[in-house]
């Protein structure tokens, strides 16, 4: 199965309804593989000429409720949308002046830590994100 059938799949599981606007959002987040914002969402292929920015928002809302999207950075002017997937994990680097985002490819730090609180707390599936909060070299520079 691909990742877009799958993850259809599982919207459907959750009681998402199918529509055509969900496969458009489901795809482009797939497709990019990277946190998105909501106007680059709205802008893209596949969802520009289903639906509105409020429609694609309202459907990103739903999706995170769900838990298929975790919305990431900084939350009043720069939020970006990002699939969370089982098995893949990522650490952010998020600037607080340009509110970019990028993912961090250093090893995580807290591999370890996590295993430690699934072995004293008895939970299973555990996963985190970490987001790191400064300002890039750009507006560090400026
Ligand atoms: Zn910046
Ligand atoms: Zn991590």
């Amino acid at each position: 199965m691909s990742l877009h059938d799958d993850l259809l799949e599982k919207a459907r599981a959750s009681g998402l309804r199918r529509t055509k606007a969900l496969e458009a959002i489901l795809t482009c987040l797939a497709d990019h593989n990277r946190p998105m914002t909501l106007a680059e969402l709205t802008s893209c292929g596949h969802l520009s000429d289903q639906c509105d920015k409020a429609t694609v928002f309202r459907l990103l809302q739903r999706l995170s409720d769900k838990g298929m999207v975790r919305r990431l950075g900084l939350h009043e002017r720069a939020a970006y949308f990002t699939l969370l997937l089982p098995g893949v994990h990522r650490d952010y680097l998020i600037c607080t002046d340009c509110g970019s985002i990028e993912p961090i490819d250093a090893p995580c730090p807290v591999h370890k830590l996590e295993e430690e609180i699934r072995q004293e707390t008895g939970f299973v599936d555990l996963y985190h994100e970490l987001e790191f909060f400064g300002r890039c070299p750009k507006c560090a520079s400026a």
